[in-house]
């Protein structure tokens, strides 16, 4: 039972945080509507500014859309956008402070500076993305692909090879035992009152994801999410296969003891 208790209520925390929040957003925020995008942005910011700065990123974002959410070629998102950081910072006091966007469950919407890096950008849009895709996919697959995709080169072709992110490279070669797995149970979830364990975890999803990449299962995976959005992402890997199951996990353990950081993935037409 405790089990299913905790899970629920720090979801019904971030409700109500996001709902609070909800309420400010209806004073003082324009709306534009853009050929790629809904944009909110804050009463006095220069309308032009945002668009030209929103169609400078979107081929970014469009080759994240395409590559890894093909089915979602129609799909609009909401972006909540502030004229900088500190004004972002002001706006997300419910956040950690060193928080420098995010996504909006409650609204579907990633909030961002619109000053913010590319990296930052692509996070939480594939945030938004996987939720418009599967928003039952579990903690360890939504924060570990958007680690990935972070840190992903769109200006690349679709099979180059592709960086894990340098952080995460640190962990694997100084401390590969944190990130090994006893068995095949992914992180569901993070405390933020646990930094350490929330940063564990978070590395730990982040290289499993890379490591799926590197195989060439990402695309499975997102396949079999467009077609069933509530079904468990290793699923269309393993199908559920115990012997399947455990084998993926030994070869992860193995891709740990002789990791690659720096390559294409495999099968990749
Ligand atoms: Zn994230």
């Amino acid at each position: 039972m405790r089990y299913l208790t905790q899970p629920a209520i720090i979801l019904l925390l971030l409700t109500a945080s996001c709902r609070g929040y909800d309420l400010r957003l209806l004073q003082g925020w324009d709306r534009l509507e853009m050929e790629c995008c809904y944009v909110q942005i804050q009463e006095g910011m220069d309308p032009a500014r945002v668009q030209t700065a929103i169609q400078w990123k979107w081929p970014m974002i469009q080759v994240l859309q395409q590559r890894f959410f093909p089915s979602l070629a129609d799909f609009k998102p909401l972006i909540v956008v502030y004229p900088d950081q500190a004004s972002y910072q002001r706006s997300s006091e419910h956040l950690p402070s060193n928080a420098l966007a995010h996504y909006d469950r409650s609204r579907k919407a990633i909030h961002v500076s619109i000053d913010a890096a590319d990296p930052v950008w692509r996070h939480e849009m594939s945030h938004l993305y996987l939720d418009e895709l599967s928003s039952k996919a579990p903690f360890w697959f939504q924060e570990g692909l958007a680690r990935f995709l972070q840190n992903y080169n769109t200006q690349k072709n679709s099979c180059s090879e592709q960086a894990m992110l340098p952080e995460f490279r640190v962990w694997v070669e100084k401390n590969p035992d944190a990130l090994a797995l006893e068995s095949m149970e992914l992180p569901t979830s993070v405390d933020f009152l646990d930094p350490e364990g929330t940063a564990q975890k978070t590395v730990l999803s982040g290289v499993f994801v890379y490591f799926l990449w590197t195989r060439g299962d990402l695309t499975d995976v997102m396949r079999g999410l467009r077609d069933n959005p509530k079904s468990d992402p290793l699923f269309h890997i393993t199908y559920g296969e115990r012997g399947a199951m455990n084998k993926l996990r030994h070869e992860y353990i193995e891709y740990l003891e002789n990791p690659v950081f720096n390559v294409a993935p495999a099968g990749c037409q």
